[in-house]
């Protein structure tokens, strides 16, 4: 007997696009059927008639309770949402997962930054959740001596124990000339690779050239250009096609996999296509974010709002981090969220202190529906490819998360293509301002359902913060993608 149907629907399976009834026993989905196959007596019916039926998002790429490196942002006493609110908007914008950051600290285990990380989520989400560990300042100048050794690299298996898988980030720049210092120099990054493809992991990497990155930000401070409108100059094109290509040749020497995140440029595109066509296991995000605006933006009064590192970039990149999304050169949406007041956002006035971060976890699947599939002709299975599925399978969730599948969790989103209206900042959840205020949005979900639980219906929170869980037991590897 099943406890819940979901009936009528424009299914998207990881083997086609159809119509038909998927059937949920507890936390799983067990069946997915010929419509009027599976028996509905007693059976909790939700209609999904004229409506897409997809795997919950995946966010690859957010951030809880950021603390603000700006004095200036610490002094107001701003604070940027907790897991509570960012699971919430996450929910009603159809993603059941998101993949946070757990920060080592000099003298401490790995998995103790993962433990305390989950003591801030645990029973303080809405949604499933997981980390990747972060690795900051090893081997740059001030390191302690424990971030300038080889490493406590060792420590990196143990991540698996606890999560079920490895995703370990590093910079590879402090990003500004002022920021405290958060980059791994390339011996170092070279030397992690080593072990996370030892581990079977992958490598998250905020990938811009540090020299590049430094020199332009004098070069600006020098002619007294260090608005925010400068922040494309200071993060500029060049920087992203010079160190994704770095690190993607320490990749090739050590075989480890790596995700970069958040490409922003064509150049950063056309380096990811060139490793895959190698055969090497080299993954790419783009933020919504990113493929909507140009960097035009920052000239408005409002620029500080649309802001997040590296920089925006020109029209054509935004065209081009599209239709890498839809031709599969691109492989994920993430937002880089941190969900903070409009005042924070536009606090920010220079190249050294505009706050980065975007709250746009509520928009991710709602603009990629509009912006891809409705305007771009992007498939429905590419949208949850890069909605869900793709995320799953690089950090080794697949097929627990990102299908409609037997066997998978129910994390299922309904999703209403008829609900075209236009966005409203006031109606989205933990936060005041959304850089798409005013857009035409062609789709909305109407129901989202976690691990069999409904958790929002018709705008309504039905969901407790006890109901995320951290992902412990992943199923797969990020082989499955492999080949894509
Ligand atoms: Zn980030």
């Amino acid at each position: 007997m099943l406890d819940l149907l979901v009936r009528g629907g424009r299914v998207v399976t990881p083997s086609g696009v159809g119509r038909w009834d998927v059937g949920v026993k507890g936390e799983r989905i067990v069946a997915v059927a010929e419509p009027g196959m599976l028996p509905s007596d007693g059976v909790r019916v939700i209609d999904a008639s004229e409506k897409i039926v997809i795997p919950g998002g995946v966010e690859p790429h957010a951030h809880a309770a950021f603390r603000f490196v700006y004095p200036w942002a610490q002094q107001a006493g701003h604070r940027s949402a907790g897991p509570d609110e960012m699971s919430k908007a996450c929910a009603f914008g159809g993603t059941t997962t998101l993949v946070d950051f757990a920060n080592w600290r000099p003298g401490t285990q790995l998995i103790e930054a993962i433990d305390d990380r989950d003591k801030l989520f645990r029973r303080n989400s809405y949604i499933d959740y997981s980390f990747h560990t972060v690795l900051v300042g090893m081997g740059t100048e001030g390191a302690t001596a424990e971030q300038a050794v080889p490493l406590p690299l060792s420590l990196i298996p143990q991540v698996k124990e606890v999560i079920g898988f490895t995703s370990v980030k590093v910079w590879t720049t402090n990003t500004t000339a002022t920021r405290a210092r958060q980059m791994t120099d390339f011996g170092h990054v070279y030397g992690i690779m080593h072990e996370v493809a030892a581990a079977g992991g992958v490598l998250a990497v905020h990938a811009e050239d540090e020299d590049i990155v430094m020199y332009m930000s004098r070069v600006l401070h020098a002619q007294g250009q260090t608005d925010t409108k400068y922040l494309p100059d200071a993060h500029p094109a060049i920087s992203e096609d010079i160190s994704f290509r770095r690190v993607i040749r320490l990749a090739e020497w050590t075989g480890a996999a790596i995700y970069l995140m958040h490409v922003s440029a064509k150049e950063g595109i056309n380096a990811v296509a060139e490793a895959r066509s190698r055969g090497q296991a080299v993954y790419a995000e783009t933020l919504h974010h990113y493929a909507t605006f140009p960097r035009s933006v920052y000239n408005t009064p409002e620029g500080p709002l649309y802001h997040t590192y590296p920089s925006l970039k020109d029209r054509d990149d935004n065209e081009a981090l599209w239709q890498g999304l839809v031709d599969g050169r691109i492989d994920t949406v993430a937002t880089d969220a941190i969900l903070c007041s409009r005042a924070l956002k536009l606090g920010g006035h220079s190249i050294e202190d505009t706050v980065g971060g975007n709250p746009a976890v509520e928009e991710r699947l709602p603009i990629t529906y509009t912006e891809g599939v409705v305007k771009r002709g992007m498939s429905l299975q590419r949208f949850v490819d890069v909605t869900s599925a793709n995320a799953a399978k690089i950090l080794g969730m697949y097929p627990r998360k990102g299908a409609i599948a037997p066997g998978s969790d129910a994390d299922i989103v309904v999703l209403d293509p008829s609900a075209t209206r236009r966005l409203k900042a006031s109606e989205l959840h933990g936060v005041d301002h959304s850089v798409w205020d005013g857009w035409d949005i062609h789709a909305w979900p109407s129901t989202t359902i976690l691990r069999g639980k409904v958790i929002v219906e018709d705008g309504a929170l039905l969901g407790d913060l006890a109901d995320g869980k951290l992902i412990g037991d992943r199923c797969t590897s990020r082989e499955v993608l492999r080949g894509h």
